[in-house]
């Protein structure tokens, strides 16, 4: 064997070493490391219909779904670091790593409230890894985004609270960044069926009326009253009636102005 095909050798043995996996056997070597155990038994994930649904949606959800599944969030347990113990929500005896994330009852049921879809039973749906859709990846999104918001943005938050064991303010912050999320991204907004049959049924004020859109801005602001998406925030208010902080009131304020624009 001459010099060149030595080196040649050497060379196509390199590569093979240095390049990953196909990205089919990596998904599935994670699912085995960190997800099989919080899925339902003979759970098999179809990685090429999961892939197909990504290749449909934006890039940047696609991309969150991919550092999910592949165990790139920014956990304790990955980076082998001490800056959380435990999961950062609260759960008693569970670790801050992906695979209790998986199925954290605290991010979980809040993001879904946020994405305003049904709370699917099972972590191989949450995750994607059967039956995925449009709306469970949004639920994704959001998950991703508000914990590393809290993970990364409030460190001295998590340390007060993981001292007096006090997550109530954690839990808060958690339930503001995920509206905040859903807001910026528009997630759930299309599933407001009220608000989309008032601008095209309702008769534009007559000049009869005394104060026409004081009347029209009172029926818009009740008919988009979600008390049960915005408590305990706004219970202290009457009904139509919200915090500035609060996501409904930003959404109303939002549906007002096309409602007077039309
Ligand atoms: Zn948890």
């Amino acid at each position: 064997m001459g010099r060149k095909q030595i080196q040649k050798k050497f060379a196509i043995g390199f590569k093979e070493a240095l390049l990953p996996p196909k990205l089919e056997a990596l998904l599935a070597s994670r699912f085995e490391k960190h997800f099989a155990a919080a899925c339902s038994k003979n759970v098999v994930p179809d990685w090429k219909a999961l892939l197909a649904f990504l290749r449909t949606c934006q890039h940047h959800y696609a991309m969150i779904t991919l550092k999910t599944l592949l165990n790139s969030w920014c956990t304790s347990s990955r980076y082998n670091d001490n800056s959380a113990d435990s999961c950062i929500f609260g759960c008693s005896h569970a670790k801050d790593d992906i695979s209790h994330y998986s199925s954290c009852p605290h991010l979980w049921k809040i993001s879904y409230l946020n994405s305003r879809t049904s709370f699917p039973d099972w972590t191989e749906q949450r995750l994607l890894f059967v039956e995925p859709s449009l709306e469970r990846l949004e639920a994704l999104v959001i998950a991703f985004t508000a914990y590393h918001a809290v993970k990364l943005g409030h460190p001295e938050l998590r340390l007060q609270a993981t001292r007096s064991h006090d997550f109530d303010g954690i839990l808060a912050l958690l339930r503001h960044v995920a509206q905040a999320c859903a807001i910026k991204c528009g997630i759930g907004r299309v599933r407001f069926p009220r608000a989309t049959a008032l601008r095209v049924l309702d008769p534009p004020p007559s000049a009869d009326e005394v104060d026409p859109h004081r009347a029209q801005a009172a029926a818009v602001e009740a008919s988009v009253d979600d008390r049960p998406f915005c408590e305990p925030e706004c219970n202290d208010l009457p009904t139509g009636a919200h915090h500035a902080s609060c996501s409904q009131a930003v959404l109303t304020s939002t549906r007002l102005e096309c409602h007077m624009s039309v």
